[in-house]
């Protein structure tokens, strides 16, 4: 089996490239660079490129034949899709577009998408199942449903099949500390956490007068790795069914930004200097996945997503990175 990997340089994308390639999958990773590590990529071949170039697209998907495209590569911050929507449209769904056209094109079957939980934007009940109404209150979340409902119309009218994954909060690293996460800036609340540790300097907790059990946001923290684990089992699964599938990727369980932060005390000894700060605009008070859809038809079960584990493979990351 051959598959393309957009973005699979990147956080989630790397770690997916690695677990396909354990099991025997062979892999073409394409990416620009622009926010992925060209280290990230230990398995499988390299292509550096743009993933809504139909040129380097024809090239790429006429030299062999693929069984399937998992696409990754897309622009994710928040923040940045509402100051510069433009931009996430046309990365997000005009190159998305570019691409399925040339999966079609290229008589390329089945297709596994990185979604977001912000495709459901402020939950109207938790755990959120995939029945969960969809309005996303930001450009991101906006411009990923669209990407889920091309998919379905795709499928619909060429044929394709997909599988797009609605992630929930993706944290950790690889078991082996091979690969981890490194954005730039980073946002994200779990190697903030660490890293205020190791510097010793505060992180900001964004609000601590939500609704909820010690006031700061809950998330569903789900590990990299299990994510990846469920692109695999994804494809498999529309090799072996027709039709166009969505599912929310979650532990199912929720931890509050404090809890986080305790947790991750308890995991490196270290205290972890923090400030009180006002909320973040666009935080939901609790974002936690159902993932009943994904065991019980995928046979998607996480292994690594307690988040003694996650914190875990973190601190090791945190502390012996390799880019
Ligand atoms: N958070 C925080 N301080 C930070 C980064 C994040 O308090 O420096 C909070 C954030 O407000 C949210 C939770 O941690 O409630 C998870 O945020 P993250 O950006 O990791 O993921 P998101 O839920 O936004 O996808």
């Amino acid at each position: 089996m051959k598959v393309l990997i957009t973005g699979g340089a990147g956080y989630i994308g790397s770690h997916c490239n690695r677990y396909f390639a354990e099991k025997g999958v062979e892999t073409v990773v394409l990416d620009d660079l622009s926010s992925g590590h060209r280290e990230a990529v230990t398995d499988g071949c390299f292509v550096e490129g743009d993933f809504g170039d139909r040129g380097l697209l024809d090239k790429v998907l006429g030299a062999e034949k693929f069984d399937g495209i998992i696409h990754f590569a897309a622009f994710i911050d928040v923040a940045e899709s509402v100051a510069e929507p433009a931009k996430y449209y046309e990365n997000n769904v005009v190159k998305m577009k570019t691409l399925l056209d040339a999966a079609v094109a290229h008589g390329v079957k089945h297709f596994v998408f990185s979604s977001t939980a912000a495709v459901f934007g402020e939950p109207e009940y938790v755990p959120i199942d995939e029945a969960h109404p969809k309005k996303p209150i930001n450009a991101y979340g906006a411009t990923k449903l669209i990407g889920e409902q091309m998919l379905a119309d795709y499928g619909r009218a060429y044929g394709l099949r997909s599988c797009s994954f609605r992630y929930f909060n993706a944290a950790g690293d690889s078991s082996d500390g091979c690969i981890g996460e490194a954005h730039n800036p980073e946002h994200h609340l779990i190697p903030l956490v660490l890293r205020a540790s190791l510097a010793n300097r505060a992180m900001k907790v964004f609000g601590t007068d939500y609704d909820t059990r010690d006031g700061s946001c809950i998330r569903d923290y789900v590990h990299v790795e299990d994510l990846a684990e469920a692109h695999y089992l994804g494809l498999k699964y529309i090799m072996e069914n027709d039709g166009n599938h969505a599912f929310n990727l979650g532990s199912s369980e929720g931890f509050s930004v404090l809890e986080i932060l305790h947790e991750a005390e308890r995991v490196t000894g270290e205290p972890v200097p923090h400030d009180i700060a006002d909320r973040r605009p666009g935080d939901p008070a609790v974002l936690i996945a159902s993932n009943k859809k994904a065991k019980d038809v995928l046979g998607w079960e996480p292994k690594r997503s307690e988040v003694q584990t996650i914190l875990r493979d973190a601190w090791n990351w945190e502390q012996n990175k390799k880019y």
